[in-house]
């Protein structure tokens, strides 16, 4: 049985949440082959401020936050550790350095290249204090590479992965002790780091367990489970217990935070079940994902803010035809964004999409040469898995829909964020 377990950067955010997870593995019934790891916390988040820090020459700024990264994870190793801090804390002083070093070879590269040289440590430091932390309690296991393990192209910041050469590294640790390594992170053959785009460690576990053909996936998170909506925004939030891979596959799409959406592909070819547990509710039943879905068509509620919707008209009054969708489209992948939900006219094509300004600006330059634009912003798309008409018409209360779409399956209306409530409630 070949088990590879995932923990996200919230279970390892401090010291004593690396010590909770060490308990947790050394009591655990059935102990994992492989265990992969995000970055402690938000590090991610600080790597990319970093980054910014250092790409806008802001010298002062950039050292204040090396610095800050560095006190945080020294402050995690010394309460771990004590004076038991062997090679831990030069390691990680070490990989602070290397960083360093990285950032003054890349600063002037392409910035999706220097990012993924900056990002990388995120993973490299975490796994460092959590392996040495897995050894000192007793928990023997290696700390590997995932620059040298999962093989990806150099398409920075959303490599494509080598399967042949990946599946061939992989399989060279069968049989080895525990395997603790990096999430997110891959490398090229040209040795440098890559990254699987944001939120990557699940697809990096779905990687492991396809290349090793794994018998099961578990991705452990702080809630017991994946739910029909997100229990923050609904206050009457079910857990869902058996999905199959093709439900998690739509919920993904619509942007639910279930699951980074390319790690059911892989698990689903090899048909690996996957688990989603809570680490602080042992007890609680987990969610599973597999074959065998729950033929129960729960309906299920995403919520996305921030929404831009934009409304795009030839300014000839001719058709919004294909020729032109194919144009504006075309743009849009030029521009890296994704349709969160389309809806056209005869004259018009309406996309709503994430307010992403970096990709927007451009993008709305583009299209302003050629067609007429309105543009509305601070919009809440809600998007409605297995809908009723009644549960549809309960969400949407009276409020005015912007655009919509819908069919049997699912259903998307958008609305003013200033007209929607704080918590949701889905209708009976
Ligand atoms: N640390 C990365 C991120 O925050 C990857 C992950 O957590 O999955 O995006
Ligand atoms: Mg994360």
């Amino acid at each position: 049985m070949t088990t590879v377990f995932k923990f996200g950067g919230a279970s390892i955010k401090d010291a004593d949440a690396i010590r909770h997870l060490g308990e947790l593995l050394f009591h655990l019934e059935a102990r994992p082959d492989v265990v992969v790891v995000s970055a402690m916390g938000k590090t991610t988040n600080a790597l990319e401020a970093l980054l910014a820090a250092a790409r806008g020459s802001d010298e002062d700024d950039y050292r204040q936050q090396l610095e800050a990264l560095r006190r945080d994870h020294l402050t995690s190793v010394e309460a771990l550790f004590g004076t038991r801090q062997g090679k831990v804390g030069e390691r990680v002083e070490e990989l602070l350095t290397e960083l360093d070093a990285r950032h003054r070879k890349h600063r002037d590269d392409a910035r999706p290249r220097h990012y993924d040289q900056t990002i990388c440590y995120g993973e490299l430091l975490s796994t460092t204090i959590v392996s040495a932390w897995f050894n000192e309690i007793d928990l023997p296991c290696d700390w590997h590479d995932a620059r040298r393990l999962i093989i990806t192209d150099a398409n920075h910041q959303a490599a494509n992965v080598d399967w042949a050469e990946t599946s061939q590294r992989l399989q060279a640790l069968h049989g080895k002790r525990l395997v603790v390594t990096q999430g997110f992170i891959g490398g090229s053959t040209d040795g440098l780091a890559t990254t699987l785009g944001r939120e990557g460690s699940d697809f990096s576990v779905a990687i492991i367990a396809h290349c090793l053909d794994a018998d099961e996936v578990v991705i452990w998170k702080d809630v017991p489970g994946l739910f029909n909506a997100d229990p923050r925004r609904f206050d009457n939030a079910r857990q869902l217990m058996r999905l199959s891979y093709d439900e998690a596959i739509e919920l993904a799409w619509l942007g639910a935070k279930v699951i980074h959406p390319k790690t059911l592909a892989p698990l689903r070819e090899r048909r690996i079940p996957l688990k989603v547990r809570s680490f602080e509710a042992l007890d609680a039943p987990p969610s599973v994902i597999s074959e065998r879905g729950g033929d129960d068509p729960t309906p299920a509620c995403i919520i996305a803010e921030e929404q831009v919707l934009l409304e795009i008209q030839p300014r000839d009054f001719s058709f919004m035809d294909e020729i032109r969708q194919h144009d504006v489209f075309g743009r849009l992948v030029d521009a890296g964004l994704h349709a969160n939900l389309i809806d056209s006219g005869a004259m018009r094509l309406s996309l709503c999409l994430d307010t992403h300004p970096a990709r927007l600006t451009p993008l709305i330059e583009s299209l302003a040469a050629d067609y007429a634009l309105t543009r509305h912003g601070d919009l809440t798309l809600l998007s409605v898995r297995h809908p009723t008409q009644a549960l549809l018409e309960g969400l949407s209360a009276s409020r005015e829909v912007l655009a919509q779409r819908g069919n049997a399956c699912c259903a998307q209306r958008l609305f003013r964020s200033a007209e929607c409530p704080e918590t949701w409630h889905i209708p009976d």
